[in-house]
């Protein structure tokens, strides 16, 4: 019981508060925004869509709007519909209760469009291949324009891949 209690006075176990920002953080974020008005002129729109991912992707792609990261200050926006985006970006192996929902999502998304697999889950099926509930990757159901290799990818690894996405679509 006195453990239990001295264990409970000990400092909360959390990452530092962010300083200054992350000049290298910020050059890349300034750079996804200056290609996405170049190419579509204005900021870029992303619709994500979990497949079926285990969840730890989520958590990366929930922290770039984070305090820490705050990225939405740099124009990205995470929208609500497929109608508003334009890029999905797909988690998780594609399970076969969501293969339908992922191809509907796509078809609502319109034109110009780009669909990044973030993930090895979504490049191949990941660690969940082979499985009786999945259907494959995200290219098994929809065309895909970018793999963001990792498990999970990090938060600079996905703005380097929008950026790598913009940059090859001027
Ligand atoms: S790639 Fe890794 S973190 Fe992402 S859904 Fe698959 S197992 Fe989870």
């Amino acid at each position: 019981m006195r453990n239990t209690l001295l264990q409970g006075l000990r400092p909360p176990l959390t990452e530092a508060a962010p300083g200054a920002d992350d000049p290298e953080l910020a050059t890349l974020a300034a750079a996804v925004k200056e290609a996405a008005e170049r190419t579509l002129g204005r900021s870029l729109a992303i619709r994500h869509v979990d497949a079926g991912s285990c969840n730890a992707c989520e958590l990366e792609i929930h922290a770039l709007g984070n305090a820490f990261y705050d990225l939405e200050r740099f124009g990205f926006r995470f929208v609500a519909s497929p109608r508003h985006a334009d890029v999905l970006l797909v988690t998780g192996p594609v399970t076969l209760n969501m293969r339908e929902a992922l191809k509907r999502t796509y078809d609502a998304t319109p034109a110009p469009k780009w669909v990044i697999a973030s993930g090895a889950c979504a490049a191949d099926g990941g660690v969940f291949k082979g499985s009786y509930a999945v259907a494959g990757g995200a290219s098994s159901v929809v065309p895909i324009d970018l793999v963001i290799p990792g498990c999970p990818p990090s938060p600079e690894a996905l703005l380097k891949g929008l950026l790598a996405l913009l940059m090859g679509a001027k």
